[in-house]
């Protein structure tokens, strides 16, 4: 059977990607928060052997492909899958399924709940289509172990401290604990330089006398990152700021996206061919410098 344009587009769309062997596929499964229930384990598992090769494949984003489904099996493979509860996952000009690290539903470190955001958003925006690619990543905290500075809209759980010097006996254990030398302690002075602190919250975790405590926490946003060809590191945005505000930030940066966008350009392109100051006037939004 030849693989015609309009039939490869169709598939694709139906989250079949073509395999640099003919007629065959990789079939690429929807997850959200990077979490699969036993049941569409043992799904996967079955129509890995029942369509592909024996085996599923797990891509960088927290998805799962079976590989080697012939294109003959495409159209029953599909059915399979909606009817156990599994739809396609997406590619080609959409957003993409949102991943998320296990927050502090399960992480020791984790500031915000990764998983519920995730799963609301992914609920809201997935496969919606965009000019090119549109992925959005959510990490529980700045140890960013979901990578949100290489994606098109990354959410991190933060927290910033405030110090007390009345409170402190300058122990130093903050000092210790701040992995970027936001704290300095000199000449019984203890001075937290804001634009080195990456807002982790671990000298508050770290302090016995009460004297680093919580001054804020939330969301912090970056936008514009991607890997690929030419990389490019987000630019945070917006700090600790709540839920409401991610959800209307990521609602207007999608608009933004839309309107300004030419053809293949990632959000990233557009801040860098546009200016950060156009993007942030446009949202309406006062931005982080
Ligand atoms: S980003 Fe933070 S909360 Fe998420 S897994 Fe890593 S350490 Fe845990
Ligand atoms: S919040 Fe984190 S980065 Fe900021 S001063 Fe405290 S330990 Fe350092
Ligand atoms: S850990 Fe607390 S008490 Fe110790 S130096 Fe830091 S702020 Fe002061």
């Amino acid at each position: 059977m030849a693989k015609e344009s309009h039939d490869l587009e169709l598939l694709k769309s139906k989250g079949f990607l073509a395999q640099r062997q003919d007629d065959h596929f990789s079939m690429r499964l929807h997850t959200a928060a990077g979490n699969v229930s036993a049941d569409h384990l043992r799904a996967m598992a079955d129509a890995a052997e029942k369509f592909g090769d024996g085996y599923v494949h797990v891509t960088s984003r927290q998805g799962f492909e079976i590989p080697f489904v012939h294109l003959g099996d495409t159209e029953q493979a599909s059915e399979y899958m909606t009817d156990v509860g599994i739809g396609p996952g997406a590619s080609g000009k959409k957003v993409r399924a949102v991943v998320a690290c296990q927050g502090n539903r399960v992480c020791k470190r984790g500031l915000i709940d990764c998983q519920d955001v995730c799963e609301k958003i992914d609920a809201m925006y997935f496969a919606d289509p965009v000019p090119y690619k549109f992925k959005i990543a959510v990490t529980g905290c700045p140890a960013s172990c979901l990578k949100v500075q290489e994606n098109d809209f990354g959410i991190m759980g933060t927290m910033e401290p405030q110090f007390l010097e009345d409170n402190c006996a300058m122990c130093g254990l903050c000092e210790e604990a701040c992995k970027v030398d936001a704290i300095t302690i000199t000449e019984g002075n203890l001075y937290l330089n804001r634009d080195k602190c990456i807002l982790c919250g671990d000298c508050i975790s770290a302090c016995r006398k009460d004297a680093m405590q919580v001054a804020d926490e939330g969301f912090t946003i970056f936008i514009g990152g991607k890997v690929g060809k030419r990389p490019r590191i987000g630019n945070r945005v917006l700090k600790t700021v709540d839920e409401a505000v991610v959800f209307d930030a990521l609602e207007k940066t999608l608009n933004y996206y839309r309107e300004n966008a030419h053809e293949g350009e990632r959000l990233g392109d557009v801040i860098d061919r546009c200016g950060l100051e156009h993007y942030g006037e446009t949202i309406k939004y006062s931005l982080l410098k």
